[in-house]
């Protein structure tokens, strides 16, 4: 179209131009703003040690032993043993399906991304059997757009609140069936279609409590999707808008492992 001239091109082509520059200088001077204490960085894993709250049936689950003592030996070091899956940790897609991604494997670029945090506190207060319907995420796009492909989308249900009263966060009834929310089967099949890396909670599992055939877990490993369980508070996290950094242990053939994740606040 020759009508079409330079200057109008311009006039398309510099606002967008604009758009990508004041992008990348926004997420620079987010990170830069770290050390300096101008970006607020939140801490999303607990610490851990041997009160945490294992899954029903394991007994054994963390040991620390010290080895030397700065009075004895002049220096300081312990040895531990810990259950792959205990206190905030991730799920490599190998936990289930065989022949997945073990979790030194999760290619490194899957573990950093956009955090997209659906809030479910209301109706997991009234439900404790809640699952995330589908409805949810797409009412969650038509707010912020839609879910950018590489997303970690964390499920904050408010369960971190009972952490780590093992009674209270496990919720099980005189069966000892569980009892907290968790994603859906048709959440993870959206979320999977949006081809993101990673899902997360604040629970002790993706699936809700009194799952018992775990198709959430199923659904999201098969697909090449990791999972983090056992997140530390989410309160402070905007629905949109933080950065996560997810950093598991780099143990060969794992099928998990405790996990550090960053979010960097807007
Ligand atoms: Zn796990």
């Amino acid at each position: 179209m020759a009508a079409f001239g330079r200057s109008n091109i311009l006039a398309v082509c510099f606002p967008v131009l604009l758009a990508l520059l004041f992008q990348n200088t926004h997420r620079d001077s987010v990170l830069e703003g770290v050390p300096s204490g101008k970006t607020r960085v939140l801490d999303l894993s607990y610490a851990i040690n041997d009160k945490l709250v294992p899954w029903p049936g394991d007994e054994r689950f963390f040991e620390a032993t010290v080895n030397a003592r700065v009075e004895k030996n002049g220096y300081f070091t312990r040895s531990f043993w810990m259950l792959e899956h205990y206190g905030t940790h991730l799920d490599a897609p190998a936990h289930f399906p065989p022949g997945k991604t073990t979790v030194d494997q999760i290619p490194v670029k899957q573990l950093f991304g956009p955090a997209v945090v659906i809030d479910v506190r209301a109706e997991s207060g009234k439900n404790s059997d809640y699952q995330l319907a589908a409805a949810r995420i797409e009412n969650w796009e038509k707010r912020h757009g839609r879910i950018p492909e590489g997303a970690i989308v964390l499920l904050r249900t408010g369960w971190a609140s009972r952490w780590p009263d093992v009674r209270k966060y496990r919720n099980q009834d005189e069966k000892g069936k569980m009892h907290f929310p968790g994603f859906s089967p048709q959440a993870a099949k959206l979320l999977i279609e949006r081809k993101v890396s990673g899902l997360g909670c604040d629970t002790l599992s993706i699936d809700h409590g009194a799952s018992s055939d775990y198709a959430v877990h199923h659904l999201a490993l098969g697909a090449g999707l990791y999972q983090l369980e056992n997140l530390a508070d989410l309160s402070e996290l905007p629905e949109a808008g933080a950065f996560l950094i997810v950093a598991p242990i780099k143990l060969e053939g794992g099928s998990g492992g405790p996990v550090r994740i960053f979010a960097l606040l807007p």
